[in-house]
């Protein structure tokens, strides 16, 4: 292992357990097939664990044990201090297992531990944040005809539908399953085929909590099997799903049979635009993590680094120099700044993307140096000459790649910022106050920076414009998404 931290004795004795079960109804159990399959480690490109394949039948045995649980109201029925209260117990036992659960990650999906370690305190900071709401989660009396008395009741959906994402397993999850919980929901999970061994410590987390049985379930598979048999099944009020925009559009359509409500967070192409009145050094760095963040695998990510043309070529050599002195390797080694692509197909697509921009007429301005040897390693690449439809300007790469493209002024920065099928952010440079605000206006984006990127509160709206996602998530936004309102008209 190197110079990289100390494996954890916790991540030894999960990997050791043997093939992992899903979760269903409070127990542990293999797929209804006996089927399992491997996931890996994409530094290594070695097989990390074996985890239970389910399929639609997983599905509707966890679907049944959902709705039992929601039904019979065993967890939307406690008074909602002692909701709270569960919530606050499972992050502290994920505090407790932080360093367990960020390395654990580390090794599935190849983030470095600095990004990890984020997820989880992000996890953490999801579970206390909606651990205050049940408390404070209200209904209305409505000012109206004085023979009635008409108010507002506040319920769960129900059942809800989790699809997660590979790139960031643990956070994605709590950011759907706490606020879920807080509204007295119920939950089928289903992680990413590539990831879900963080998902899976969860659950046992959430058991070692004491939540009910059949309150969270937890099935691994695929996406077309167990994935879609969740999207489909009738039983299933809302599907909440983090991941690429194709599939987006699969699940949305796939759910409209049934009709429940979806809640989308999809892929983006942020435009991060510099101004020549900003401080270019801090611009510089920002820009570089900005792309190469999460091993640039993202949905926010500011792939798209817009320059006014008078600074392009000095920008362009300051990105460079940042660029050549990242250090590309184990995630595991707290000195490494860009680890490797998730899984093969990743390494493969974006591997591909990079041909793709040289066919198309782009230069690669300059890459870091990918470490030789195994391990699903891309180096940071910088493309100048690009126009803004070119391939690489349009689509998510999803991998530490960006594309710089001049602009001449404001007004061709809007344009070109706005001119993508994507709308989840976008980050403005500049010191002028007026220009910033009338900036964060005009650009179509779900979240504006100023001067900074990448940030993401669990007390803010987050949410894609266009093709970025349907619905907003985060703060207050997740109780509305998770809550339908009932009125209520009594004659007096
Ligand atoms: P990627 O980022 O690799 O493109 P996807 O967006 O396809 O990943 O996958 C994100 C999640 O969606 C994963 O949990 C995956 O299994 C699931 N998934 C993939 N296809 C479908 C589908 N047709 N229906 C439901 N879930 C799917």
């Amino acid at each position: 292992m190197g110079s990289a931290e100390a494996i954890d004795p916790g991540v030894v004795a999960f990997l050791r357990a043997g093939t992992r079960g899903m979760l269903i109804n409070g127990e542990w159990s293999s797929a209804s097939s006996g089927k399992s399959f491997p996931v890996g480690n994409p530094s290594s490109e070695e097989v990390l664990a074996h985890v239970a394949e389910g399929d639609s039948t997983d599905i509707d045995a966890a679907v049944a044990a959902a709705r039992r649980a929601a039904d019979d109201g065993r967890w939307s029925d406690l008074p909602p201090s002692a909701r709270s209260r569960m919530l606050n117990r499972c992050a502290d036992l994920i505090e407790r297992d932080s360093e367990m659960l960020a390395q654990l990650e580390t090794l599935n999906n190849g983030m470095t531990i600095h990004v990890t370690r984020g997820l989880v305190q992000y996890a953490i900071d999801l579970f206390r944040y909606y651990a205050g709401w049940p408390t404070k989660i209200h209904g209305a009396t409505n000012p109206g005809d004085p023979a009635v008395l008409n108010y507002t009741l506040r319920e769960p959906l129900g059942v809800v539908g989790a699809i997660l994402p590979w790139n960031g397993s643990i956070g994605a999850s709590a950011m759907k399953i706490a606020p879920a919980l807080a509204c007295g929901n119920c939950v089928v999970v289903k992680p990413a085929e590539q990831a879900p061994l963080t998902v899976l410590r969860l659950g046992e987390l959430l058991l070692e909590a004491g939540l009910p049985d059949g309150v969270v379930n937890i099935v691994t598979g695929f996406g077309p099997a167990a994935g879609e048999a969740l999207t489909r099944h009738p039983d299933v009020d809302a599907i909440a799903f983090t991941g690429s925009t194709n599939t987006g559009k699969k699940i949305l359509a796939a759910s409209t049979d049934t009709l429940k409500r979806t809640i989308l967070e999809l892929g983006g192409k942020t435009p991060n635009i510099i101004f020549p009145d900003c401080d270019i050094e801090t611009a510089v760095q920002a820009a570089l993590l900005g792309f190469t963040y999460m091993n640039g695998q993202g949905c926010a990510l500011g792939t798209r680094i817009f320059v006014q043309r008078d600074i392009h070529d000095q920008f362009v050599a300051a990105l460079g120099q940042a660029v050549r002195a990242m250090k590309v390797g184990n995630p595991l080694d707290p000195a490494t700044a860009v680890g490797p692509l998730g899984f093969r197909a990743q390494f493969d697509r974006v591997t591909d993307y990079l041909a793709i921009g040289r066919r198309d007429g782009a230069t690669v301005a300059f890459e870091a140096a990918r470490p030789s040897g195994k391990g699903f390693y891309v180096p940071p690449t910088v493309f100048t000459g690009v126009t803004n439809d070119m391939r690489i300007a349009r689509e998510e790469i999803f991998g530490p790649v960006a594309a710089v493209i001049p602009f001449t002024d404001e007004e061709d920065a809007v344009f070109q910022g706005n001119d993508s099928l994507y709308g989840l952010a976008a980050a403005v440079w500049t010191r002028d106050l007026g220009r910033a605000h009338r900036m964060a206006r005009a650009l179509k984006a779900g979240t504006i920076w100023v001067n900074t990127m990448a940030w993401l509160d669990v007390s803010c709206p987050f949410g894609g414009y266009k093709q970025s996602g349907l619905g907003v998530e985060l703060g207050p936004n997740s109780i509305d998404a998770y809550m339908q309102t009932k009125a209520v008209f009594v004659k007096l």
